[in-house]
C-alpha cells in the first residue's frame, strides 16, 4: 500500500465540508497538512495554481475543491458550475502531474452516472447514456476530471485515482436556504420552524425520490483509506450502500431536530432523479465499510448546526 507517512498533503477545498472533514481525518495520520486560502489562490487561475504548486510541490493531493450546491444551484448557475469546475479540475490535475505529485485523488460526485441507468449505480456505467439535466454542466465538469486522472495515468503514468462520493451531509454543510442540499435545506427549515413555532413545513418535490446519504466524516475515512490501498484507472464509488424515500427522511430529520408540526410536499419544486444509490461493491472488496447510521449522523450535523460548525 501506498505510504503517507511524513508526506506533504495537499487538500484542495479544505474550507468544504469534504475537505474541512480530510483535515480532520488527516490530523490522525503523521503527515503535513498543507491547505491554501481561496483569497489567495484562485484555484481557476492557471498561473497562480502553478506557482503555488512549482514553490510548495505536494507529494500527495486530494482535490475536494468543487463549486457545489442543491438542485437549483445546479441547476440556475449553469455556466458557474461547468466554468468553475473545468478551471479547477484542469489547473491542480496538470499542476500534480508537472511537479511530480506521487499521488492524487480526484473527488467526483454520483450524478456523473447516467439518468436512466440501473440502480444501483455500478462505476462502469459512466458515459453510457444521457445526464439528469438539471445538473448536466457540474456532471460534465466532473467527468472531465475523472478522465483527466484516467488519461494522465495512461499517457505519464501518474498515479491518479478517483472516487465518487453519493450525497454527503455533516458538519461545515451549505445551509443556504434555495442553493443547499436536502439535508442542510431541511435541517434548517425544520429547526426554524420549530423555533417559531409553525405549524407545518414544506419539502421539495413529490417526497417519492430515493437517495442515499453518508456522514462526512466516513466519507475523509474512506478517502484516506483508498488513498493507501487503491491504485487503478477504474472509479470508486463512496456511498452508505442503503438509500430511503424524501417523504422518509424528512420524517428522519424532523425527529431529530423534534419538529412535531405537519409536513408538505411541493409538487411544483424538481424531484431530480427518481433514485440515486450508488453500488458499493468495489469499495467493501476493498475493505471499507460505512460505520455512521443516518440517525446517528443526522444528531451530529444537527449538532453542529446549532454551533454553526
Ligand atoms: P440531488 O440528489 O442532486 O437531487 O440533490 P438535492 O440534495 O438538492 O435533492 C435531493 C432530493 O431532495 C430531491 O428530490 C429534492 O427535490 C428533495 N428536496 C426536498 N426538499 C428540498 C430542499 O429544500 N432542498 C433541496 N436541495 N432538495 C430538496
Amino acid at each position: 500500500p501506498f505510504d503517507l507517512t511524513g508526506k506533504r498533503v495537499y487538500v484542495a477545498g479544505h474550507r468544504g465540508m469534504v475537505g474541512s472533514a480530510l483535515v480532520r481525518r488527516l490530523a490522525r495520520e503523521g503527515v503535513t497538512i498543507v491547505t491554501v486560502d481561496r483569497n489567495d489562490i484562485d484555484l481557476r487561475n492557471q498561473a497562480a495554481v502553478f506557482d503555488w504548486f512549482a514553490k510548495v510541490k505536494p507529494q500527495v493531493v486530494f482535490l475536494a475543491a468543487a463549486k457545489v450546491g442543491g438542485i437549483l444551484a445546479n441547476d440556475t448557475l449553469r455556466a458557474d458550475f461547468i466554468y468553475d469546475n473545468i478551471a479547477i479540475a484542469t489547473n491542480v490535475i496538470h499542476a500534480a502531474h508537472r511537479n511530480g505529485a506521487e499521488k492524487l485523488m480526484f473527488l467526483g460526485s454520483s450524478c456523473i452516472y447516467p439518468q436512466l441507468a440501473p440502480q444501483p449505480l455500478r462505476e462502469d456505467m459512466v458515459l453510457t447514456g444521457p445526464l439528469e439535466p438539471t445538473n448536466e454542466p457540474y456532471a460534465v465538469a466532473k467527468i472531465a476530471g475523472i478522465k483527466m486522472a484516467e488519461a494522465y495515468r495512461s499517457q505519464y503514468g501518474n498515479d491518479f485515482i478517483s472516487v465518487m462520493p453519493t450525497n454527503l451531509y455533516g458538519p461545515g454543510d451549505n445551509y443556504h436556504p434555495e442553493h443547499s442540499h436536502v439535508v442542510a435545506a431541511l435541517i434548517r427549515r425544520f429547526h426554524e420552524a420549530k423555533a417559531a413555532g409553525v405549524k407545518s413545513v414544506s419539502v421539495w418535490g413529490t417526497g417519492t425520490p430515493r437517495r442515499e446519504f453518508l456522514y462526512v466524516d466516513d466519507m475523509a475515512d474512506a478517502c484516506v483509506y483508498l488513498m493507501r490501498v487503491y491504485s487503478g484507472a477504474g472509479l470508486i464509488n463512496i456511498g452508505a450502500g442503503k438509500d430511503i424515500t424524501i417523504a422518509e427522511f424528512a420524517r428522519l430529520v424532523a425527529d431529530v431536530v423534534h419538529y412535531r408540526g405537519e409536513i408538505i410536499f411541493e409538487p411544483s419544486k424538481p424531484d431530480g432523479t427518481p433514485r440515486k444509490l450508488l453500488d458499493v461493491g468495489r469499495l467493501e472488496e476493498l475493505g471499507w465499510r460505512a460505520r455512521t447510521s443516518l440517525a446517528d449522523g443526522l444528531k451530529q450535523a444537527y449538532q453542529a448546526y446549532l454551533t454553526r460548525r
